[in-house]
């Protein structure tokens, strides 16, 4: 066995070994797979390997179209043929208007990434599938290279190819422990001795967490057990000469697909278990748990419904076993958090589907520091501590009783909630807020008219258009109120940080005491990893400000930066201070009622600057700074002091009429001003002047990724960041729409909404550099009619920035 090696690889499931074989093919060919037991042992062997290409963002797609493509690659090589069904083609079904909407949504999504579906009626999915009945059934949406593979034999492939590039693969090989060294490299312990390792990767599958407390790290990863059944052959299926397609059923909860001459059927039941919490017996391997199929009864009915023909099969097998969910249902792939030179593939709930893609964008990660896509939606950081054993339990629990179920526009589930919540949730939900969750944080997302109200939830205009609309109009001519839960802040201090931050931010950094700054850095590609509001508060402090979501990304990419001197430290104050803004022409009038102490004049505290202030006894940190677009101030507030405040600028703002105002107001807003989102609008595959950031990059100085950049604009954009109003009547874009110039996708629409202000349907993306001059007649597909869009000023509402100057 290897004493050294640059990568080791813990676990020889499909996560591992498309890991091994991928990285391989980035160049890092001095790698080795460590396997407990025999390859595929965990979950992978037993998996019912159905391979689509759907998925609800661009990157999900993309990594599957990636998966789809390598297997075909892998089965077509004649030295080591292997069993994959490829293209007998995918029926997922829809039984609702929303079911359909949703899936015009995801085949314009998909389409710019290259990946053909098609919405069909209920007779051609009859016609392709001649064993269902179309009760009930509206239509659905046809994924013409849906199929299903062989797991053992494709691991075997990958692992063939991986050892042939100079990889290694230890089976019967437990890791038993992880050590750091100063140098920041791990040794591996093993039952058959160490290797040091300059990376790692955790592959473990549902054994994550064991091989997470080796490294100290806890991953939200809780398994849930699957069921699937194989019937008798089929005279039906028997009878045809094609392979009868695959189905899926978000109102049913089954799916199902040809095996041999009968049908395995699988079941996403709402009585489901756990698995594993508690510990996981060393001896589970090549195992399954017990069959249950009491518990799938009603699931099953459904699934008879639809395929009369089971009601007439014998059973001729189940096979029920441990299958990882995460939160949200998407993998952890990526960095892990907290710790250097460790990364995971883990939480894979559709590991074989997926799998080929996740291991060569992890690979990608490991090799170059990014992938091709953004991989945010899969980025283990994107959970942080409220993510504990118990809510990922809640959540997977959620996340497979809905499997099927896509998230409908602005839906958050229940489960699990409230995960954070600060001493104002309570006092907002009795204002009627109805709230939506930003990394764990309860954030109020409007506020209801009546405590009856509920949202329908749709693709299209809801019921909340005028709800939100009112909210709109209070902070356009008076002021508003809006508590923003979980914003990201640290306190930087120390020696030399002005300079420090110089040399990581591509932008102006804010020198003088008072100052404040939106700023931008870059990853050493030169493209956009994160955006922040530096406000200087001396000589040596600065606080910086991000997006919710960023909390321990933002942290990570700050700590691999810092000095080794010691002479900086970062201190968070996000969970210990909330957020208040206060916005609208009125809202001077408030605060100087509301923090008499202070002039809150235009000449004594303008646009951009920040000051220490009480409002009543609270003290707080408030920054003239306007994501609305309108005279606006945040207050920063010890959680402590932040209810006192509040009442104070409620009570304060009576005689204004102030208004609460949420989340949903904010975003439209944001999006008149040209504002762009974290991760939305603000993503790895660009740079800042693709992502028309032009204003806020200074290469007259030295930062992070400047040498890429320059390089990248001598070869010019790829893509160019717009804006557009599209026309469309009762619904806006959605995020992944495409964008086409006579009928050919020439880009992706990233955020999108109704500007109330302006009276337009607004959408942003990345386009064709060609097509991204001003006036450009494009089409956006929205919920699939394509609409009228044209490219506009990316600043619709108060471009010469005089209300916030006001
Ligand atoms: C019933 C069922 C049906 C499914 N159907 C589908 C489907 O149709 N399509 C689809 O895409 N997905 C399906 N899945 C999910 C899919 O099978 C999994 O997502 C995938 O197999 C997970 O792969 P993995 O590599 O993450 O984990 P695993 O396959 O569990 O691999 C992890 C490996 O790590 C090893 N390991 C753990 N600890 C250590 C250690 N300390 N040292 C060394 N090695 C270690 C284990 O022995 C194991 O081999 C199904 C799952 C189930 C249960």
């Amino acid at each position: 066995m290897k004493t050294q090696t640059d990568v080791v690889v813990i676990g020889g499931g499909i996560g591992g070994c498309s890991t091994l074989y991928h990285l391989t093919q980035e160049g890092i060919t001095d790698c080795v797979l460590l396997e407990r037991d025999e390859l595929t042992s965990g979950t992978t062997w037993h998996s019912a390997a159905q391979v689509t290409n759907f998925g609800a963002t661009q990157t999900m797609v993309g990594l599957k179209s990636h998966s789809i493509r390598l297997y075909k690659e892998l089965a077509d090589d004649p030295d080591y043929p292997i069993n994959y069904h490829h293209g007998t083609g995918g029926i997922r079904l829809a039984s609702t208007q929303d079911h359909l909407d949703g899936y015009k949504h995801f085949i314009s999504l998909a389409k710019g990434v290259g990946v053909d579906f098609d919405l069909i009626d209920p007779e051609e999915c009859a016609r392709r599938h001649p064993l269902i009945t179309t009760d009930n059934l509206l239509g659905a949406l046809w994924d013409p290279l849906d199929g299903d593979i062989d797991p053992a034999q494709l691991c075997q492939a990958l692992v063939r190819r991986a050892r042939k590039a100079g990889a290694e693969v230890y089976r019967f090989t437990p890791v038993t422990g992880l050590t750091q060294q100063p140098d920041d490299s791990w040794i591996v312990h093993t039952e058959k001795g160490d290797i040091r390792a300059g990376k790692v990767v955790n592959a473990g599958g549902y054994r994550c967490n064991e091989v997470g407390a080796m490294m100290g790290s806890v991953l939200p990863v809780a398994s849930m057990e699957h069921q699937y059944m194989l019937t008798e052959p089929i005279a039906a299926i028997e009878a045809l000469d094609f392979r009868v397609p695959l189905i899926r059923c978000p109102t049913d909860d089954f799916y199902s697909r040809q095996e041999k001459y009968g049908l395995l059927v699988g079941f996403y039941e709402q009585d489901c278990r756990t698995w594993g919490l508690d510990g996981i017996d060393a001896n589970f391997t090549m195992a399954l748990c017990p069959d249950d199929l009491d518990r799938v009864i009603d699931t099953m009915e459904g699934a008879f419904a639809r395929l009369p023909c089971l009601t007439e099969t014998g059973i001729h097998s189940v096979i029920n076993g441990p299958i990882t969910y995460t939160p949200d249902g998407l993998p952890l792939v990526g960095k892990v958090p907290g710790r250097r030179n460790a990364y995971c593939i883990t939480g894979l709930r559709a590991g074989l589907g997926e799998g080929g893609g996740h291991g060569w964008l992890l690979a990608q990660i490991i090799a170059h520091g990014e992938a091709c896509y953004d991989t945010w939606c899969l980025d283990p950081r994107r959970f942080s501590s409220y993510a504990n054993v118990k809510y990922t339990a809640l959540k997977a629990i959620e996340d497979y009783q809905n499997e099927f179920r896509f998230h409908m526009p602005h839906e958050h589930r229940p489960a699990g909630r409230p995960a954070r919540a600060t001493p104002l949730t309570a006092r907002l939900q009795s204002m009627n807020a109805e709230f939506t969750t930003v990394n764990g944080w309860e954030r109020a997302d409007y506020f209801k008219p009546n405590p009856d109200f509920r949202q329908a939830l749709s693709f299209r205009f809801n019921n909340t258009f005028d709800v939100v609309r009112k909210e709109v109009e209070a902070v356009q001519h008076n002021v508003g109120i809006m508590e923003v839960s979980g914003f990201n802040r640290y306190e930087i201090s120390g020696y030399g940080i002005h300079d420090w931050l110089d040399g990581i931010m591509c932008g102006r950094v804010p020198r003088k005491a008072g100052k404040v700054g939106l700023t931008y850095f870059l990853n050493a590609d030169g493209n956009v990893k994160g955006e922040a509001t530096l406000a200087n508060l001396g000589e040596d402090a600065v606080w910086f400000g991000s997006a919710a979501a960023a909390e321990l990304h933002d942290l990570d990419w700050l700590q691999d930066r810092l000095p080794k001197d010691g002479s900086i430290r970062i201190t968070s104050l996000t969970g210990s201070h909330t957020s208040l803004v206060v916005a609208g022409p009125n809202s001077r009038a408030v605060l100087t009622k509301a923090a008499p102490r202070t002039d809150w004049s235009k000449e004594a505290f303008p646009w951009l600057s920040v000051q220490s202030v009480f409002i009543g006894s609270a003290q707080a940190i408030a920054m003239s700074v306007s994501f609305s677009g309108e005279l606006a101030w945040e207050l920063h507030i010890p959680n402590e002091q932040l209810l006192l405040a509040y009442e104070r600028l409620l009570s304060a703002g009576t005689e204004f009429g102030i208004k609460p105002f949420g989340l949903r107001a904010t975003d439209s807003m944001r999006l008149e001003k040209g504002y762009r989102h974290w991760k939305a609008d603000l993503i790895t595959e660009f740079n800042p002047m693709e992502t028309g950031l032009d204003r806020f990059v200074r290469l007259e100085k030295d930062f992070v990724g400047k040498a890429a950049l320059e390089k990248a604009i001598a070869k010019g954009s790829r893509r160019r960041f717009v804006s557009l109003t599209v026309d469309s009547p009762d619904a806006a874009a959605h995020p992944g729409d495409s964008i086409r110039l006579d009928g050919h996708v020439v880009g992706t629409v990233t955020s999108a909404g109704w500007g109330y202000r302006v009276g337009r349907n607004i959408a942003m993306g990345f386009v064709e550099p060609a097509c991204a001059k001003l006036g450009t007649e494009l089409t956006v597909d929205v919920v699939g009619t394509p609409s009228s869009a044209v490219v506009c000023e990316g600043c619709l509402y108060d471009p010469a920035n005089e209300r916030v100057r006001s």
